[in-house]
């Protein structure tokens, strides 16, 4: 849906479709004055996902606040490729452990939750703000029975009996700190701990490399998302990790190198 929709079907609490084909729905005064309030504030760039407080992603419902990243669309490449990977490689094993680290909006393991009902989630947050969304993504989307969310600086706080997880899967912010100011409006009411990769925007894919083997089972993925150009820097980090065999870049629907898929080989 475009914005408009997005609008006025919340407001007008009615579906796409209704909008154009039926002609008794009009706006009283309290939904034309939800509307001003609401154009005032996209007028001052501020996300229609935020004033909304409502985003879409992989076809499901999410709650989202200034706390949480929104969901962007490339992002469902990376779930997609772990289901691919899971319904693919594993069809037989039941109980697929997978982590996710930086959670967010808990958009990731809440799509994971629900395409692959079998799996065991564990998912992770620096922000417990963002934590008490992504819980309530989890409860919106009743995949809250089996995704576990923990309070933790990627692994470091991470005191779980050295689980080994089949598939970690990330994305970590990646935009490099002095490109942040020069981005789009609407992306300065966005989380900044969310965007930040530091002065090459590569912080967080030194750190999860480095520490994700001892989290993974021989045989396991790390998945992540990338930032525009960051490919050859990324496959650099793996090389001097010698813990990982890249196996896949996957493009994103403007032929950017988006998403990676890593082997843990030893
Ligand atoms: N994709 C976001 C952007 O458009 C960045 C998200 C991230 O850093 N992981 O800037």
């Amino acid at each position: 849906m475009n914005e408009a929709e997005l609008l006025f079907t919340d407001i007008l609490n009615c579906d796409r479709l209704s909008l154009y084909v039926n002609k008794d729905l009009s706006l009283d005064k309290i939904s034309s004055s939800l509307v001003s309030a609401a154009l005032k504030r996209r007028i001052k760039s501020e996300p229609i996902q935020y004033i909304l407080g409502k985003a879409e992603f992989m076809g499901l419902q999410f709650k989202v606040t200034p706390d949480v990243l929104i969901p962007r669309p490339e992002t469902e490449i990376l779930v997609e490729t772990a289901i691919k990977l899971v319904s693919g490689v594993r069809c037989q094993v039941s109980g697929v452990n997978i982590l996710d680290l930086g959670t967010g909006s808990g958009c990731i393991a809440v799509s994971l939750a629900k395409f692959l009902p079998e799996a065991e989630i564990h998912a992770t947050d620096i922000s417990e703000s963002a934590l008490e969304i992504a819980r309530a993504n989890a409860r919106l989307n009743r995949v809250d029975n089996s995704i576990s969310f923990f309070q933790s600086d990627l692994l470091t706080a991470y005191s779980l009996e050295l689980t080994a997880y089949d598939i970690i899967v990330s994305n970590p912010p990646y935009v490099p700190t002095q490109e942040i100011d020069t981005l789009q409006p609407e992306i300065q009411y966005e989380p900044r701990i969310a965007l930040d990769g530091g002065e090459e925007g590569l912080d967080f894919y030194r750190r999860i490399i480095q520490d994700a083997p001892g989290y993974l089972k021989e045989g396991g993925f790390l998945i992540m998302e990338a930032g525009f150009g960051q490919k050859d820097a990324i496959k650099n980090v793996f090389q001097k990790s010698g813990f990982f065999k890249v196996i896949e870049w996957i493009k994103d629907y403007n032929n950017i190198d988006r998403v990676v898929v890593a082997k843990k080989e030893r």
